[in-house]
């Protein structure tokens, strides 16, 4: 599918109930905060992990054209507060797709959104779930928050036209999306500041995946210099992995930890005051320096390439 530009493979979609709201419930403050944070929550997430999600021309009539919107459109004082910071979003992150085929709705086991009110907006998600099978795209759903609370962490979908079967996974919080993306995919492509915001994200995503009970302890602020992403961009792709788990390890671990652990082999660079360095694995090496309290990562070694200003 035409989304090269984006970084992350993966195409969820959205649970109807995470988009339209309850209008019977909307007044109870309770139930509006909960929605609110889940919407907001997966959409920003969605956005920040540089994410498109499926969506269709009749879902988007159903959110800005229908005469009965959802709450958040039609009541003072939300639409006004809601509407661009969600209309901004779906511009950037929609992913249209097209039902030239005229392809009907799907079934879903366990349906456990069966009981979603508006059954017009059901079964048109349902038509794009159809469509996403119809493309080979194996759908996350963002859970809104009705049917969040469930056991079910998957649903298989189904089809008569071609008796495709297709396992989706349910993603419940906002906090999950860190779980299920790949860090690899935001690696740095140039040494652009946009890029390297990349790489900043790809070390915390592998933080909360790999280091998530030493981050909870003495998380390290980190930087990196451009000579350093430079360094990185001309990486072999094979090591990208051990690369991320190596910085995202170091900058979970205080100096002292750091310092002992024997994978890392961290230590000072004798006549370089202040600059360190610890292994990636093997022969791969990283140079970096203590600024304030901020670890700035400086240089990368590859094998073969050896540490400058080193015996
Ligand atoms: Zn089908």
């Amino acid at each position: 599918m035409p989304r090269e530009d984006n970084s992350v493979d993966m195409l969820p979609s959205l649970s109807p109930d995470l988009v339209f709201a309850s209008a019977e419930k909307w007044n109870d403050e309770e139930y509006r905060d909960d929605f609110l944070e889940q919407f907001l929550g997966h959409m920003q997430k969605i956005e920040s992990f540089d994410m498109l999600f499926a969506w269709s021309d009749e879902l988007e009539e159903f959110l800005w054209t229908d005469p009965n919107p959802p709450p958040w459109r039609m009541k003072k004082g939300w639409n006004n507060q809601l509407v661009p910071v969600i209309y901004r979003i779906f511009q950037k992150c929609m992913f249209l797709v097209d039902n030239s085929d005229e392809l009907d709705a799907c079934k879903i086991n366990p349906d456990i959104f069966s009981g979603f009110q508006r059954k017009e907006i059901l079964k048109s998600w349902h038509v794009l779930l159809h469509i996403m099978m119809d493309l080979g795209e194996t759908p996350y759903i963002a859970s809104g928050i009705e049917f969040r609370d469930t056991d079910t962490k998957s649903v298989r979908l189904l089809c008569d036209c071609d008796q495709k079967k297709i396992d989706s996974e349910i993603i419940r919080h906002p906090s999950d999306w860190a779980h299920v993306v790949n860090y690899i995919d935001f690696w740095p492509r140039d040494t652009d500041r946009k890029e390297v915001e990349r790489l900043r994200l790809a070390v915390e995503i592998a933080s909360e995946q790999k280091f998530a009970d030493l981050q909870r302890r003495q998380k390290q602020d980190f930087d990196f210099d451009d000579k350093f992403v430079e360094d990185l961009v001309n990486a072999e792709p094979r090591f990208r992995e051990l690369i991320i788990k190596g910085i995202a390890k170091r900058v979970n671990l205080s100096r002292a930890d750091a310092s002992v652990d024997r994978g890392l082999n961290d230590e000072p660079i004798r006549g370089r005051e202040g600059e360190r360095r610890m292994r990636v694995s093997g022969e791969q090496r990283i140079h970096y320096k203590l600024v304030g309290n901020t670890l700035v990562f400086i240089d990368y070694y590859g094998p073969g390439e050896h540490d400058k200003g080193l015996k």
